[in-house]
């Protein structure tokens, strides 16, 4: 951790299976509360239609990645369909100063590295309503091939294993549910009074709720 970390803000970490809403979700929560702002990641995948360097992601190429993973300049880092993605020490503590919040949108494994290595973050893992609703999800996107879909379900089904990391873990089931859930979350603790909070939102809780779900399927 860094010496200025008496001054910092907490860093909210959201981890979900791709398909569950999770950029949606948290571009909401991040334009109703005023104190929290996203991280911006580096990425070696190319820029899409509308994405802005540094606003986005700051976009580089993969040897300069490598030299940043050598520089130790990342908090964590990791890579996801073929590209690599990480957050670096210099947006933690920039977002991070002054007292202001950090949402931290990544992928599962980047978590578990932040988990590690900040004690001072919340992690939150957004769940889906159900594994057939993600999948109506995806394949409602239309835009990946079935064996996609499988492998994005599989993958989906790995990260699940890890939510025992998390603090929290919140089910999109509704947006504006989702989003007030988080919301609510952030706030109390920002205010330092979690409450019954980590027991209405225990990952472990919803884990079982969610496997439940699959194994009365028939
Ligand atoms: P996309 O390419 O669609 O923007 O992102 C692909 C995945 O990478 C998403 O799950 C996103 O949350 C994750 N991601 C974005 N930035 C980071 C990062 O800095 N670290 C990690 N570990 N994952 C990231």
């Amino acid at each position: 951790m860094s010496a200025n970390s008496a001054k910092q803000g907490i860093p909210f970490v959201v981890a979900a299976p791709s398909g569950t809403g999770k950029t949606t979700v948290c571009r909401r929560v991040v334009e109703r509360d005023g104190r929290i702002s996203f991280s911006v990641s580096h990425t070696t995948r190319r820029k899409r239609n509308g994405e802005v360097e540094g606003r986005d992601y700051c976009f580089v190429d993969e040897p300069e990645f490598r030299r940043l993973v050598i520089e130790s300049a990342f908090l964590e880092w990791a890579e996801y369909n073929a590209h690599l993605y990480g957050t670096s020490w210099k947006a933690i503590d920039r977002g991070l100063a002054g007292g202001r919040e950090l949402l931290l949108e990544i992928e599962v494994q980047g978590a578990r590295q932040v988990r590690a290595r900040r004690s001072d973050a919340r992690l939150i893992f957004l769940l889906p309503p159900s594994m057939e609703e993600l999948e109506r999800r995806l394949q409602g996107r239309g835009t990946d091939s079935a064996e996609e879909i499988r492998r994005r379900l599989e993958v989906a089904n790995q990260e699940l294993e890890a939510i025992g990391d998390f603090d929290y873990s919140v089910t999109n089931d509704d947006l504006k549910g989702c989003v007030a859930n988080l919301l609510e979350i952030i706030r109390a603790e920002r205010e330092g009074s979690v409450g019954e909070l980590r027991e209405r939102f225990s990952p472990v809780a919803a884990a079982e709720k969610f496997r439940g779900s699959r194994a009365r399927k028939p």
